[in-house]
């Protein structure tokens, strides 16, 4: 099956490359199909965002597409970054955004976070959603040089290091991304 992932980002294209390998998915990034247009993410919460995305390229170029959005979920925040977290300092240059937050975070005790992924796909004109969640701690500096955004800081429950000292076979089995894919693929599967 074709399916188009509306995505600019490369990171998160090749973390799900991996995992659709061998579901019999073939993916199209939105560089594939043609559509070089930035899509604005208005929405107030990821589900909406992952939505405006999915229905753009449905509507626009009529095929079948998922899109994600995601970020990170801090208690001691009230939720931020959440929806902002590409965009948190104001630039989207991933290493301002962590150090913003480091700064955030300093008198912090409470360093309970969550990274939340949801997934909306359109298919034949009908839109489902899927959400993943991987709670965790965030720690007091950079450690790790994987992955990408706020991994360097983010601590999974059950591990000592963060996700940037994690192979990312490691990070997909049980990141938040991973967890609305496998929605995804169920769905996909009893619809096959
Ligand atoms: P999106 O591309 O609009 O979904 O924004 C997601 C933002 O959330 C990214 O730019 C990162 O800052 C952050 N984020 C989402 N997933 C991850 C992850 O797996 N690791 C690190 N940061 C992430």
């Amino acid at each position: 099956m074709d399916l188009i992932f509306a995505t600019h980002n490369s990171h998160k294209l090749e973390e799900i490359q991996e995992l659709v390998a061998d579901a019999g998915i073939r993916l199209r990034s939105l560089t594939d199909i043609g559509c070089r247009d930035e899509i604005d993410e208005i929405g107030d919460t990821f589900e909406a965002n992952a939505t405006i995305k999915s229905s753009y390229v449905f509507q626009h170029f009529g095929l079948n597409c998922f899109a994600d959005d995601s970020g990170l979920e801090v208690d001691a925040l009230h939720g931020k970054p959440g929806i902002y977290s590409a965009r948190y300092s104001g630039s989207r240059d991933p290493k301002l955004n962590l150090e913003l937050l480091l700064e955030r975070m300093q008198c912090q005790t409470n360093r309970k976070a969550r990274f939340v992924s949801v997934i909306s796909l359109v298919m034949d004109g009908e839109t489902h959603l899927f959400r993943g969640e991987v709670e965790g701690n965030l720690a007091t500096e950079c450690a790790g040089v994987a992955g990408f955004g706020y991994d360097p800081i983010f601590i999974p429950n059950g591990y000592a290091y963060t996700f940037a000292e994690m192979s990312l076979a490691d990070k997909n089995r049980i990141s938040h991304r991973s967890k609305a894919l496998a929605q995804l693929f169920q769905f996909l599967k009893s619809r096959a």
